[in-house]
């Protein structure tokens, strides 16, 4: 099944139907239309799979799908368009570009936490790139993973872009295949079996991972309105977005407020019993339920804490004072647990992430611009928001992906073709002035009389251009 997919895949792209940019626009015309015809059972779909209220669906995920599409099909021309280079003097009167082109078949492998943006966002570049793509989206997000299935076809050609569902034997056999590039989100540990899997068969691979993201807090900068922002991008999906914030670094003396603002909005956001708000989710399955649960083990929440296994709810909860080798700060959360680590100052924050694996997002909310730009400089993440959280994903302009342990290779806008193209070389001569190529020839007793005529063709070459700038200026 999977095989045949794949075959069906390539042998489509061998045809050559994605190379004229008419059809890659006509296809992504296809996804934007599919995107909005569908937007209700893709909002229920995510619904069944995680409880996500209906409203977060568009703006967590389709918004930010419909806008990739409309940049490419939009920028397409501009993308694909041969770009012109710098020529040397042996080069001077030739053609020289580089010439962006398809790679043949993309393998997408998707995580389940937003199953939509991590599978359609690359589809989005692999289209307007010019390759096929076989989609596999993550078995654990099934409702989605049907829908996606039973939509694909229906609004893109069939063989090109095939949806690939089932679980970890049906990604292995995939892995098994070859692929001109995989494009792999999803935790480190199956990050480092996919790039064993693509190392079998030299494909390169981009991989989106996830990892503990840390969140800094000035003791100067407007702590309530940071715990807003904080509150949203750490309990929006019950904590199952891999660029939330995983913990807080405060200073000690402001860890008290820092606790009541968030309760506060939490107040607001959720109201009183986060488990009847219908804006407030559930976690995947009762796996990753049963392991949050575990990292929760000997610690008393100063918020939250409550649970129901039955629904697989977990209340927003925040914990302080927690150790910095503590279990909860060793791996990433991906749920809805806060924890408050104290630091001395900016510069033990610093340290701190420092001496950890390089995360994938890194907050800084603080009001003097000097501290801020110290603390970017002496630190290293995938990226970077300061004064709030996650919003740098929205910008199509900034290339989203990790460093280190948190990813490799980035994606969004025009980052994503270029990750899916080749940039070929071209360099296209003429089969005359064969006498400024003699030094090149053997043998070699006469290399010094050629080196001698290139010399003075050089001069020549030099003498002409100075006059044409003389002359034109
Ligand atoms: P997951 O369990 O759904 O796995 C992702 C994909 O890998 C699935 O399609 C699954 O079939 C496949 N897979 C799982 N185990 C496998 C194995 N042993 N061999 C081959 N394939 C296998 O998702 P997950 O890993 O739980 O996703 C959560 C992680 O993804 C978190 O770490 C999160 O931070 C990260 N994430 C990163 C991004 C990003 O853009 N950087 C986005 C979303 C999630």
């Amino acid at each position: 099944m999977e095989r045949q997919a794949v075959n069906r895949a390539k042998e489509a792209f061998l045809s050559g139907r994605t190379r004229p940019l008419e059809f890659r626009l006509q296809q992504l015309h296809a996804l934007q239309r599919m995107i909005t015809e569908k937007e209700t059972e893709i909002c229920t779909s995510l619904k069944q799979d995680i409880n996500r209220s209906q409203y977060d669906t568009p703006l967590l995920e389709l918004i930010g799908i419909e806008n990739e599409i409309s940049l490419a099909i939009e920028k397409l021309t501009q993308w694909a368009a041969p770009r012109q280079v710098d020529r040397n003097i042996l080069t001077v009167s030739d053609e020289v570009y580089v010439q962006p082109e398809p790679l043949g078949v993309v393998l997408i492998i998707g995580a389940w936490n937003y199953p939509w943006a991590v599978t359609l966002q690359p589809l989005v570049g692999a289209i307007a790139a010019g390759n096929a793509a076989v989609v596999k989206p993550s078995e654990l997000s099934e409702y989605s993973s049907l829908l996606l299935r039973a939509l694909l076809p229906r609004y893109l050609d069939k063989d090109l872009y095939p949806v690939v569902t089932g679980g970890v034997s049906e990604t292995q056999e995939l892995l098994r295949l070859r692929f001109d590039h995989i494009f792999y989100t999803g935790s480190s540990t199956v990050g480092k079996v996919v790039m064993e899997a693509a190392a079998r068969h030299l494909t390169p691979v981009t991989l989106e991972l996830g990892g503990k993201s840390p969140c800094y807090i000035d003791k100067n900068c407007d702590i309530r309105i940071a715990c807003r922002r904080i509150t949203w991008g750490k309990f929006v999906n019950c904590g199952q977005t891999c660029i939330a914030p995983d913990y807080i670094l405060c200073e000690p003396c402001i860890q008290g407020r820092v606790v009541e603002c968030i309760r506060q909005t939490l107040l607001e956001f959720y109201g009183a019993d986060p488990k009847c708000s219908p804006d407030y989710g559930r976690i995947i399955n009762q796996r990753h339920f049963s392991r949050i649960m575990s990292l929760m083990e000997g610690y008393t929440p100063v918020i939250g804490g409550q649970t129901d296994a039955s629904q697989r709810y977990i209340a927003p909860t925040v914990l302080k004072d927690v150790p910095p080798h503590s279990r909860l700060m060793q791996e990433e959360i991906f749920g809805p647990l806060l924890p408050i680590v104290a630091v001395s100052d900016m510069d033990d924050a610093i340290r701190f992430v420092n001496e950890r694996e390089k995360p994938l997002a890194l907050y800084i909310f603080c009001s003097d611009k000097k501290a801020t730009k110290k603390m970017i400089e002496e630190t290293t993440s995938g990226g970077v928001t300061v004064n709030d959280v996650m919003m740098h994903y929205t910008l199509s302009s900034l290339p989203f992906g990790g460093v280190g342990q948190s990813g490799m290779g980035c994606y969004h806008g025009k980052h994503t073709f270029d990750q899916l193209s080749h940039q070929r070389a071209c360099l296209i001569r003429s089969l005359g002035m064969e006498s400024v190529n003699l030094s090149r020839y053997p043998p070699q007793d006469r290399r010094r009389a050629r080196r001698e005529v290139l010399g003075s063709l050089c001069f020549v070459c030099v003498f002409v251009c100075l006059f044409v700038s003389l002359f034109v200026c």
